[in-house]
């Protein structure tokens, strides 16, 4: 059931019978008819009707009703005020919308109905939430524009990041989506069903397509809407060309959040314009296949490259390798000045060492800046930002004597922002309490009427006290005790047993189980002057506190800038740190046709064996040698060759150090890893035909700079059919001069082998094996040329198969080998090739077919009339059917 289907109005008592309150709950409920109603009564949120219906078991709470017994019964759940963000965290995880409707005015002061108004609707891409959101990774709201082409813009409210990209149809709309996790994508009505149709499962989930109006999304003006929105003149600063065909999309989503977020969301200043040909293009099935943040079992986070690379300190750190990571470079410059500062840190331990010493102390300045911005902040995230710009010096102190081009800049960009720090450790209290209004999270001395405030209130509480020992004296009662309650306010309590010892002067008030309750004229005066202080002191406090996020958010593009710089610094020194923990080197990159790999290892694998076990391998291909065909037993590592060869590829592009002796690399613009069906078991659907999909769009989309791995490809149909197709793929990749990639290529087919005989660009590879005995070894070391064949039925022996089946298995290939001598290259296949593993014992041969044969090859075609060859043809088929 879709959240729309779920939400009619329907249910509901026509307007006359409904109360007032009901009358206001639908007014606000039309305003939001596809999103859960958190409707604020006193100290609760309540649902009504089909949102109660909905959400009462999600949230695991009872659903009542309200009026019960009477023809207006509704069915009703409700969520206390103060955990109220965990509710809606779990009913937007559950890919639900809920529009949050507040009391307006105080209830205390209102006379009649409390006015009440929707302050904000979150859905899967507007979580600020920092307990639910992923520290590691962004939380977008995709919002797309256009039928294919498609201008897609991308904003992460949390961070205040606004990214434009474009997709040219429907499969790059997919990719870019998938790149940014989108939870949630913004659409105009007319286009949204269509987009819900088209979008892939995102980890498990279709990411929610939210439809907005038409004209948000309309061309003419929209760049000027986007221009009011971020506040500036010109979209040039930001590198965005006016004709980006993102703007209306980008322009849309501002919109989109003004209204649905009521707050304005200042720290959303700048934008950021994807550009896909500075980039090394990943598509989802090489991202899935490469397992670089999720793995292939359950697509988390443990044995992925990511894992192995991460040592930052800091969420804005993580995020930013992880995007490094998901958008390697395809441009020297760029990455030859990233790999500079990799290498500085690399170069000087101590640096690294202070550097990442004072990041640790750096928390997520981009999501608490965006919680500022958003009023959402509380004392500890003011704190948090605190801390966070007080490390920002020895952060500055690490860098300073790095020589890279990239550390002289990164140093322009840690602004210390002094007047903020200074300003924030004047007023924020060292342990602050976790909300404002208590007096607790601003510091003594900050300012003059908080103090005054907070001395009353102690005081009062200090009298309070004095009191209540005053009378214990005076009455003799050892356990009478003054407490407080928000019905009755200030109370002496006293037990039953010392009920009789209570004097006159005191006024009953309440009887409770464990005793009496009493007040006296001058507690009560003394409460009223305590509750006058505490209410001032909360007003103040807010009104100061208020104040303090005004002035973060008055830098937020400041702060942004140093978040941004923070992340750059975490994020390479981190490389660095990996690079020195598992032995890597800084890979030379340039624009040439050239990969060479020397003595390179998979980053993962290595990692999952003990130190010293994983037997390192080259890897050479150039402008005369492109593909390589590896051919070996299973579990040789044929696998493991080729995608250690990509993630290398992948590691160097992202400004990475990689896991080799020595590697250069010309830039690659695509990495294409497909992986046959029967490697990849989990899906339902046919594997097969993911398999040709994929196959399909290397064959479309592949460059001379690409580098393609094709492990096992054509495993997933019959034999001889995805062996035709394998052989059809290399060729065309091999001939077709507009593809003419790289390409490693890995398969049980060792027919495959016999292509180096006519393409010349391809080579033979192999995985070593040695023989002891019975024993098969295998050495995990690639070696020129095809492998022998028969190491199949050795694997076989050594997997525990019966002596008498391996000998019958030799026995059988025996057979097929003589039989099919594969079809040579000259051949290829095309002729149909049966496998005869069914056939009944074969008879001896027949000593006639020996003869034909030998006639046969005793004969000169050249050498013999037409006349004489028709006879021939007659008599050799007359001796073959007696
Ligand atoms: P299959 O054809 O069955 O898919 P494969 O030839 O692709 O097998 P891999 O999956 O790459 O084999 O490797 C199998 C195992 O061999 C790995 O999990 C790893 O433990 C080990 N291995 C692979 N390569 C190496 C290596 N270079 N050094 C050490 N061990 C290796």
């Amino acid at each position: 059931m879709s959240p729309k289907d779920a939400h009619g109005i329907g249910g509901l008592p026509p307007a006359n019978e409904m109360t007032p309150m009901f009358r206001q709950w639908a007014d606000a409920k039309r305003r939001c008819p596809d999103a859960v109603l958190f409707f604020r009564m006193g100290d609760f949120y309540e649902m009504f009707f089909d949102d109660a219906v909905l959400a009462a078991p999600i949230l695991e709470i009872a659903l009542t009703a309200r009026g019960k017994g009477t023809a207006t019964a509704a069915p009703m759940c409700g969520v206390p005020h103060h955990a109220v963000d965990a509710y809606v965290a779990k009913l937007v995880e559950r890919g639900h919308r809920v529009a949050i409707c507040e009391q307006m005015e105080d209830p205390r002061k209102t006379k009649g109905m409390v006015r009440r108004d929707i302050i904000r609707v979150v859905s899967p891409g507007t979580l600020t939430d920092p307990t639910r959101l992923d520290p590691g990774a962004g939380n977008f709201l995709a919002s797309v524009s256009g039928r294919g082409p498609y201008g897609v813009a991308l904003c992460d409210l949390s961070t205040g990041e606004l990214v434009l990209a474009a997709a040219a149809d429907a499969a790059e709309l997919a990719d870019v989506l998938s790149r940014y996790d989108a939870r949630e994508a913004l659409a105009p009505e007319s286009a949204a069903a269509e987009l819900r149709e088209l979008l892939p499962e995102i980890h498990g989930a279709r990411p929610l397509v939210t439809a907005a109006r038409d004209d948000r999304f309309e061309p003419a003006g929209a760049r000027e809407r986007l221009l009011a929105a971020l506040r500036v003149a010109s979209l040039a600063g930001f590198g965005c060309p006016d004709d980006h065909p993102a703007i209306p999309a980008a322009a849309a989503v501002l919109a989109h959040l003004a209204e649905t977020q009521r707050t304005d969301a200042a720290h959303l200043d700048r934008l950021r314009v994807e550009n896909p040909v500075r980039t090394l293009q990943l598509d989802q099935a090489t991202r899935r296949n490469l397992e670089i943040v999720a793995n292939l079992r359950d697509g988390g986070r443990r044995a992925t490259l990511l894992e192995v690379l991460d040592r930052t300190k800091t969420p804005l750190g993580a995020r930013r390798l992880r995007a490094w990571l998901l958008e390697p470079l395809a441009e020297a410059a760029p990455l030859n000045e990233r790999l500079g500062l990799v290498d500085d840190f690399f170069q000087r331990a101590e640096l690294r060492r202070a550097a990442r010493e004072a990041l640790s102390r750096v928390r997520d300045v981009e999501r608490l800046l965006s919680r500022c911005a958003l009023g959402a902040a509380t004392p500890h995230d003011a704190l948090a930002l605190l801390r966070s710009l007080e490390a920002v010096p020895d952060v500055r102190r690490a860098v300073e004597p790095l020589t890279s081009a990239g550390a002289e800049r990164l140093l322009g960009q840690l602004d210390p922002l002094e007047e903020l720090t200074s300003l924030l450790a004047r007023a924020i209290a060292d342990e602050p309490s976790s909300s404002v209004g208590d007096g607790r999270a601003l510091r003594a001395g900050y300012d003059a009427a908080l103090d005054e405030a907070r001395d009353l209130t102690r005081g009062g509480r200090r009298r309070i006290a004095e009191i209540e020992e005053r009378e214990r004296l005076r009455t003799g009662i050892a356990n009478l005790k003054v407490g407080y309650n928000r019905v009755f306010g200030y109370y002496i309590e006293v037990s039953k047993a010392n009920v009789a010892k209570a004097p006159d002067d005191w006024e009953r008030r309440q009887t409770v189980a464990t005793g009496e309750r009493y007040v006296t004229p001058e507690i009560r005066e003394l409460e009223t002057k305590i509750l006058a202080a505490e209410e001032k002191l909360a007003e103040r406090e807010q009104e100061l506190f208020d104040q303090l996020l005004a002035e973060v958010a008055g830098r937020a593009g400041r702060l942004r800038g140093l978040a941004a710089a923070l992340a750059e610094v975490d994020a390479t020194a981190g490389l660095a740190e990996a690079a020195a923990l598992e032995g890597y080197v800084r890979p030379q990159i340039d624009d040439g046709d050239a990969l060479e790999i020397e003595d390179g290892r998979h980053p993962v694998v290595e990692r999952l064996l003990p130190p010293g076990r994983f037997v390192p391998n080259d890897c050479k291909l150039d402008e005369g040698r492109r593909i390589l065909v590896v051919t070996g037993p299973n579990m040789g590592g044929k696998s493991t060759f080729l995608r250690q060869t990509a993630l290398i590829v992948l590691m160097a592009q992202s400004g990475s150090f990689v896991p080799a002796r020595a590697a250069r690399i010309g830039l690659i613009d695509r990495i294409f890893c497909r992986v046959g069906a029967s490697d990849n078991l989990a899906g339902g659907e046919s594997t097969f035909m993911v398999e040709m999909t994929e196959t399909a769009n290397i064959l479309h989309n592949a460059t001379p700079k690409s580098l393609v791995v094709l492990d096992e490809i054509g495993r997933g149909t019959a034999t001889w059919d995805g062996m035709a197709i394998a052989w059809a793929v290399v060729e065309a990749l091999h001939d077709d001069p507009r593809l003419a990639p790289k390409a490693l290529f890995a398969t049980h087919y060792h027919e495959l082998t016999e292509l180096q005989a006519t393409l010349p660009r391809l080579a033979n590879a192999h995985i070593a094996v040695r023989e002891r005995g019975h024993e098969v070894v295998f050495l995990h070391r690639i070696e020129p040329g095809p492998s022998d064949r028969s190491y199949g039925i050795h694997v076989a022996r050594l997997a525990g198969l019966p002596d008498k089946v391996v000998a019958r298995a030799r026995e059988i290939l025996d057979r097929l080998v003589v039989q099919h001598a594969a079809p040579t290259a000259a051949e290829r296949p095309g002729a149909p090739l049966q496998l005869a593993l069914f056939e009944p014992e074969r008879p001896e041969r027949d000593p006639a077919e020996d003869e034909v044969l030998a006639r046969l090859r005793g004969l000169d075609p050249d050498d013999i009339t037409p006349r004489r060859a028709h006879e021939l043809l007659r008599e050799l088929k007359e001796r073959l059917q007696p």
